[in-house]
């Protein structure tokens, strides 16, 4: 029998009584390895409240002291950085190496989070008028709530909580419910780390789990990644229960090739950023706008260099990338795929129909290169999610400025170029949160803030940085007079108001 996924909740793992549950599995051979909890009403009510406890003392506690807590809980994330990626590869298919990777982009949110001393000091002002001082002080909101993607089950969970709590409040994560293990290995160590009870909770589910947490009175903020539709559900539910909200949405990330940049460099950059990790990363390239005609030529390599990538499971580590998540994601590449030829674009590499010896059951698709693809193309239009690149092409850098600047999305694009001047007037013009000069996957680390913009983000502060203490805090501002006893000043009614 498959093992059930526990709940974290005050500080116990503990099963859920519910009678619903979520099969999870290898998306390299489609076996179950574990079923996760549909988590009944009740339980999510009891973590709540278990929360909301935790963090009435929590936010007491010493600032450098909760610094220590999450000092201890980085210590132990490395050291178990292998297992945690183990754990992570089996459910998600990414290749051991992938995992490894993105359990350590998390572990540096943790790093930056030790730094929390610093990052929540307010700021002051002596003699704003005279004798009367202003400080502005950073207080925790109380308990937040995360929803988060299967595509980083490890990294993305840690772009949150950690800073969170060390913030001063509680957390409940909802986490994806494609691969819930990872996130327990995270709450596994989280406990090692003796944080307080309570202060971070994990319940699982699908939509109506998310909903009991957006509309519960004692969830204070709500931060999200994932879908665009989901997330346009969570931001509306969330803000008209005058809730804080930020949700990190969708992508179609754009690689701008000028003539004149550095043909190798392209070539190989374009198939690791379209292909890695299956191309289910928010920040993959899957559009590359080739500028000029000599640039057409340079098809013919990057369709060798992407047809040199194969797919294979996580144990095997010539692999350039591993599974989809699902038969259902794979079933919805494939379609799109074939609209794309439909259409009137050219398939010249196909992915569709690919195998692994040893693994028949795995959900693979291999490399595949769109070409001539034109902006009212589904492979255009839609986020693919799969190791899928759209090739188009334009006649200058205005006409590449232009094909990006009209996509919904703005998570992340890039320009290579051997020119100051394109770059600068490309990272100028352009109207996307993450800009690459001559690097394909621009993502932040993160003592910047992780500013996807436009479509692919609803908000206002954002993941990481400067932008997530202030918003996992209030500001309060105290404006101050002291009166010497017995001064003439000191008994004077002030007359002015403003
Ligand atoms: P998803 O929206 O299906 O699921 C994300 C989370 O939301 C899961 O926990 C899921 O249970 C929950 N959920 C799903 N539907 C919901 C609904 N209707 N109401 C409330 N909650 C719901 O996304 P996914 O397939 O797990 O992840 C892939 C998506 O995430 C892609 O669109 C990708 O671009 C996006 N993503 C964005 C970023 C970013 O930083 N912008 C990062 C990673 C992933």
């Amino acid at each position: 029998m498959a093992k059930k996924v526990p709940l974290f909740i005050d500080g116990q793992f503990v099963d859920s009584e519910t009678h619903e549950w979520i099969d999870v599995t290898n998306p390299a051979t489609n076996t179950v390895i574990a079923e996760c909890p549909v988590t009944p009403d009740a339980e999510i009510e009891r973590a709540i409240a278990s929360a909301k406890a935790a963090q009435k003392h929590w936010r007491e506690i010493a600032v450098p002291e909760r610094a220590r807590y999450l000092m201890r809980y980085q210590e132990l994330l490395k050291a178990h950085q292998e297992a945690i990626a183990q754990t992570l590869a089996e459910e998600t298919g990414k290749t051991f190496t992938d995992a490894k990777g993105e359990v350590w982009r998390g572990i540096e949110v943790v790093e930056h989070a030790m730094g929390l001393p610093t990052h929540l000091m307010g700021e002051t002002l002596a003699n704003v008028a005279a004798n009367i001082d202003t400080t502005s002080w950073r207080q925790p909101l109380g308990v937040c709530a995360g929803i988060t993607p299967f595509n980083f089950p490890a990294m993305i969970p840690l772009w949150m909580f950690p800073l969170a709590i060390g913030c001063g409040n509680a957390f409940v994560l909802k986490p994806s419910e494609q691969d819930p293990l990872t996130p327990m290995c995270l709450a596994e160590l989280f406990a090692q780390a003796e944080f307080p009870a309570g202060l971070l909770q994990i319940v699982h589910g699908r939509k109506a789990q998310v909903d009991a947490l957006l509309k519960h009175p004692d969830i204070r903020a709500v931060s999200f990644v994932g879908s665009p539709a989901a997330g346009q559900h969570i931001y509306r539910t969330a803000t008209a229960q005058f809730k804080r909200v930020q949700c990190m949405v969708g992508a179609k990330n754009h690689m701008v090739v000028m003539p004149d940049a550095d043909k190798q460099q392209v070539i190989d950059h374009l198939a690791g950023a379209a292909c890695g990790a299956a191309g289910q990363r928010c920040m993959a390239i899957s559009v590359a706008v080739l500028v000029g005609k000599q640039t057409r030529s340079w098809v013919d390599e990057l369709h060798a260099a992407m047809a040199k990538l194969r797919p294979g499971p996580a144990t095997d580590p010539a692999a350039a990338y591993g599974p989809l998540i699902s038969r259902r994601a794979l079933t919805r590449v494939e379609r799109i795929i074939g609209e794309a030829a439909r259409e009137g674009a050219k398939i010249l590499l196909d992915g569709r129909g690919c195998s692994v010896a040893g693994f028949p059951e795995g959900n693979w698709l291999g490399p595949t290169l769109i070409d001539e693809v034109t902006p009212a193309m589904s492979c255009y239009r839609e986020e693919i999610f799969g190791p899928v690149l759209a090739v188009m092409h334009v006649a200058d850098l205005d006409q590449a400025i232009e094909r990006v600047n009209s996509n919904p999305y703005g998570n992340g694009t890039s320009i290579f170029t051997a020119s100051g001047a394109a770059a600068r007037k490309y990272r100028q013009a352009i109207e996307v949160g993450q800009i690459g000069v001559n690097l394909p996957i621009p993502v932040p680390l993160p003592f910047f803030a992780f500013t996807g913009s436009k479509g692919s983000f609803y908000g206002d502060l954002h993941a990481y940085g400067k932008d997530a203490v202030r918003f996992y805090t209030e500001t309060k501002t105290v404006i101050e007079r002291w009166f010497e006893t017995g001064t003439a000043a000191g008994s004077r009614p002030n007359m002015t108001i403003n």
